[in-house]
């Protein structure tokens, strides 16, 4: 499987960023190895100072396509839940600087927490889920999926035409405003609406 990351999905994030607001969506790629699986902690990695969390819901693919027009692209996904992107601040800017990819400040091993799913049967209106981030018992993001620049179902119909759709692949949709640093100690909570979908403790 792959994951699929949207970038500067909502306005005040990017604005956060000092980044554009993009006419159609960013994207990059972690791999599997990013995944980290329920119940593990993340390990501080010694080659950055600066992880910042973005708290984004996450979408999984149900079923494999390509070319997918935008009103089919709800067939294509059964499951919402939430994850972290973890990202490599200090890293991520040397690399802005140099015009170079992202991928090390993106793709590391374990910078991709995901919690539990939900179906999507079990939400009244997919452009209206409320989610948010508590670290330390504190409220450090808040979102709500009509803030998105772009839906899901746009979402994937871009995607797919440049890449192929698989069974169990997940998209990462974007970080509303807040995201921060994280620290050792620091404990991770997510949820959508008061549901806790994710747990996570740093070491
Ligand atoms: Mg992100």
């Amino acid at each position: 499987m792959k994951i699929i990351c949207i970038g500067r999905n909502y306005i005040d994030h990017a604005k956060e960023l000092n980044n554009p607001v993009p006419k159609v969506p960013v994207f990059f790629m972690k791999p599997d190895t990013a995944l980290i699986q329920k119940h593990n902690p993340f390990f501080y990695p010694e080659f950055s100072k600066d992880i910042h969390y973005e708290t984004e819901l996450v979408i999984k693919i149900s079923k494999n396509g390509r070319h997918i027009e935008e009103r089919f692209a709800n067939k294509y996904y059964d499951e919402i839940g939430i994850g972290l992107d973890l990202t490599a601040r200090d890293l991520q800017s040397e690399c802005k600087k140099k015009g170079l990819p992202w991928e090390i400040a993106k793709a590391f091993d374990n910078s991709a927490p995901v919690g539990s799913f939900k179906k999507i049967s079990e939400f009244e209106d997919l452009n209206n889920i409320n989610f948010s981030l508590k670290v330390n018992g504190e409220q450090r993001q808040a979102g709500n999926s009509s803030d998105m620049i772009f839906n899901f179902n746009h979402i994937i119909s871009y995607l797919s035409q440049f890449i192929t759709l698989k069974l169990g692949d997940l998209i990462f949709t974007g970080t509303p405003v807040g995201v921060g640093p994280i620290k050792i100690d620091d404990h991770f909570e997510a949820f959508i609406e008061n549901e806790k979908m994710l747990d996570l403790k740093v070491k």
